[in-house]
């Protein structure tokens, strides 16, 4: 065990120090030659500190998820030692297999939180430090806690359907334990704005009046029945600017962070509006669960096939008695994270496709190059954003498409002077 340990460490020193020559590199967001001095050039909006802050901030950024991600699988497994000691307790001290679950996933929660917490707290810090947020850190353990909380409503009532479903049909569960899985998870989107959201923030309706009748008569042309534009107070916590929409059919909400109405004007936020407008009329959030849901089959499949193996395999040299056995937990979590990573590019390269639909609708609904051009050189200089993405980075991070791809794409609806 000790050699292994050994190797592993140093694959990882080697790892580290190769991916952070990479994305330290001088010219990773260099402007091409025929580029520069144009609207892509950052040098035309930006200054040369921000573009100083704005590089580095997002050079360390990548790097962190690019150590992150490998080391939270390893985590998994090194606190499985721990894992069969809260099997251990819990089944000491509980009697019912319910309660064994909750105490499980209680102990199992907080220790990943304490786990992670200097992670955290390095990303905190590194946000206050480029004076990307300001969130306080009263409101930021707050949030913590409301995520602890959370996670573990649902995923006590979640796990005991997953064990209960393995157990009826020991073979087919992970047929059953997706189709489950369908209606949880259109619920969980459907309350997420109406329900989760607002633990989290203040809502409210868009106060600026003539903005929301501007707003409102865009969403009438797009033929979309809305009466409310939502803000949400975020000035408090980020200089960022963003806008979104969110939820499922009635509880669809399209939500401009306050930040927005301070940093853009009217021409901007309407570019803006009208690209989220794009994702609600062409049902991007029903879209991308539905892919979602589709890749989960092979997920599922995957799971049931791999945890077999290992229980078969591995089970009892690392003390699990089978695959009921709540310390195996760590290792359900493991298989579905690296299935996840694996799907994370598809699901990517989709969002992407969305991004520039929208992109599209936004044009095709004000026809404004110029705002839009200049709403994203604002997006980039208030959210350290850079205008290129290494294709590695475009991979696993790139949910929407680099800035400078779509800047060019707005360039064709500036009229010629
Ligand atoms: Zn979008």
């Amino acid at each position: 065990m000790k050699r292994a340990h050994v190797f592993f460490f140093v694959c990882f020193l080697i790892y580290t120090v190769m991916i952070a020559a990479y994305f330290f590199q001088d010219d990773l967001f260099a402007v091409p030659v025929q580029d520069r001095g144009s609207v892509v050039d950052p040098q035309t909006f930006m200054s040369a500190e921000q573009i100083e802050k704005a590089e580095s901030y997002t050079r360390i950024r990548y790097l962190s998820f690019f150590l992150e991600t490998p080391l939270q699988m390893v985590v998994l497994i090194l606190i499985m030692g721990l894992s069969i000691k809260f099997r251990n307790w819990v089944e000491k001290l509980l009697k019912w297999r319910f309660l064994q679950l909750t105490g499980y996933l209680v102990l199992f929660s907080v220790l990943t939180v304490l786990i992670y917490l200097p992670v955290d707290a390095f990303f905190f810090y590194l946000d206050h430090y480029y004076g990307i947020s300001h969130t306080p850190l009263q409101t930021w353990l707050k949030d913590m806690l409301i995520d602890m909380g959370l996670n573990l409503l649902y995923l006590i009532p979640v796990m005991s359907l997953f064990y209960w479903v393995m157990k009826k049909s020991p073979q087919k569960w992970w047929f059953w334990a997706w189709l489950v899985s369908i209606p949880i998870i259109f619920a969980l989107v459907f309350i997420q704005p109406v329900l989760i959201e607002p633990l989290y923030h203040d809502y409210q309706e868009l106060q600026d009046e003539a903005l929301k009748q501007d707003i409102l008569q865009l969403a009438a042309q797009a033929n979309i029945p809305a009466e409310q534009v939502y803000e949400v107070n975020m000035s408090e916590r980020t200089n960022a600017v963003n806008a979104y929409v969110s939820g499922l059919g009635s509880s669809s909400r399209i939500v401009l962070w306050d930040t927005t109405l301070e940093k853009m004007d009217e021409d901007e936020i309407m570019t803006v509006m009208a690209h989220e407008m794009g994702h609600y009329v062409q049902k991007h959030i029903l879209w991308s669960l539905l892919i979602g849901i589709a890749l989960s089959l092979g997920g599922f499949w995957l799971l049931y096939h791999v945890f077999r193996l290992f229980i078969l395999n591995w089970g009892s040299s690392w003390g699990i008695k089978s695959g009921y056995d709540l310390a195996a937990i760590p290792i359900i979590f493991l298989i579905i994270s690296m299935f996840s990573l694996a799907v994370t590019p598809i699901e990517n390269a989709v969002s992407r496709q969305y991004e520039r639909a929208a992109d599209a609708y936004s044009m095709e609904m004000t026809g404004d190059g110029e705002a839009a051009i200049s709403a994203f050189q604002k997006i980039a200089a208030e959210n350290l954003g850079t205008m290129r993405q290494p294709s590695i980075v475009r991979i696993f991070l790139g949910s929407h498409p680099p800035l400078e791809e779509r800047i060019k794409y707005f360039q064709q609806f500036v009229p010629d002077e």
